[in-house]
């Protein structure tokens, strides 16, 4: 999924995102309930009316953000009451208030509202942050099935499998949320926060041996290339990260060959294409001493070239895996793409 907190994937319009082959793209409630308001929003006929995009959509649910973002005032068994980073404004969250908010979005699926701590946290706070998750849920299942969906099509709640790095923590929510519910697809939260990888790998391994193999798992706020390759090893379906568009106005550039920074002085004369197996809009037209004189002078096509092709790059690299596992071959796939891309990053931030 293509990130869009604000309903935008920033610089791209939902026909460049169509045509680098987007399918979902992902927007966040906490974000749009403070600006513009979902309230509005919805009179205006829904997400995905609002910004002219007709494929699916998912919302998170502000969870990770009214942790980390906004600055908190109070945590209860409730709900959180926060500041909002834009006016400073008190709001309260409740599972039931976010799951209203998350109808007037009307968004495809929409994400459980959950308690996220520091991805470095004792077990007892994971603890007791994993067990309110999972009894927020409850609280969410009661509130989305009450409340009709608003734009004339179904919506999917998400539950979120918190805990942690926690092997026992882990297995202990998905035991909890599978018994709860017959979901349509299953969210694994609270991962790249700063553990350590093996520790994401282990939790991974762990979560997906607990989860029902039908329905798909969404991986949440991950999704450098070598991220999606072992996230894919391991049975998630569904990705989410900042990365490609954040990283592409700052000029860095992933390639087949691993990652490039534009603006580096190496390619001011160099006619080759951003990624000579890519076929994206920028790739097919521009030289990367074309696309780094855009950088350079600071206009703004620059960083729009660099989103789309990251995006492109992104979905391409699923395209590839999905076909290396119709063909059964993804172990070799993966083996031979990580080796190539890992041959040669100049850089490594
Ligand atoms: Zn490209």
């Amino acid at each position: 999924m293509a990130v869009g907190t604000l309903a935008t994937v920033k610089s791209l319009d939902p026909r460049e995102l169509r045509e680098a082959g987007a399918q979902m793209i992902l927007a966040n409630a906490y974000h749009l309930h403070l600006r513009p308001g979902d309230d509005l929003i919805a009179r205006l006929g829904g997400l995905h009316r609002f910004m002219r995009w007709d494929g699916p959509i998912l919302t998170d649910s502000g969870g990770f953000q009214v942790f980390s973002l906004a600055q908190l005032r109070t945590v209860a068994e409730e709900g959180v009451e926060f500041r909002s980073h834009i006016d400073g404004s008190t709001r309260r969250f409740t599972p039931e208030s976010v799951m209203e908010i998350e109808r007037n979005l009307g968004a495809d699926v929409v994400m459980q509202f959950d308690h996220v701590i520091p991805g470095q946290s004792d077990p007892a706070s994971a603890r007791d942050a994993s067990e309110r998750s999972v009894r927020w849920l409850a609280r969410c299942l009661e509130a989305f099935s009450r409340l009709e969906p608003m734009h004339g099509h179904q919506q999917s709640l998400f539950p979120i499998v918190q805990g942690g790095i926690h092997d026992d923590l882990r297995r202990e929510a998905a035991a909890a949320i599978t018994a709860m519910h017959d979901w349509s697809g299953y969210a694994i939260g609270g991962l790249s926060v700063g553990e350590a990888k093996p520790d994401m790998y282990r939790m991974l391994d762990v979560v997906n041996q607990a989860l029902p193999s039908d329905r798909p798992r969404y991986l949440m706020g991950v999704g450098f290339p070598e991220d999606l390759i072992e996230g894919v090893r391991r049975g998630v379906d569904l990705f989410d990260c900042v990365a490609p568009t954040r990283m592409g106005r700052n000029g860095s550039v992933f390639t087949s060959d691993g990652r490039l920074n534009i603006k580096r002085a190496e390619y001011r004369s160099d006619e080759r294409p951003l990624d000579e197996s890519c076929d994206c809009a920028a790739c097919a037209q521009f030289s990367r001493a074309y696309i780094r004189h855009l950088f350079v002078s600071d206009e703004m096509l620059g960083m729009r070239l660099l989103s789309l092709h990251n995006v492109h790059f992104l979905v391409a690299l699923m395209r590839a895996a999905r076909a290396a596992i119709a063909k059964g071959e993804f172990d070799a796939w993966s083996r031979r793409w990580l080796d190539r891309y890992h041959s040669r990053s100049d850089i490594l931030a």
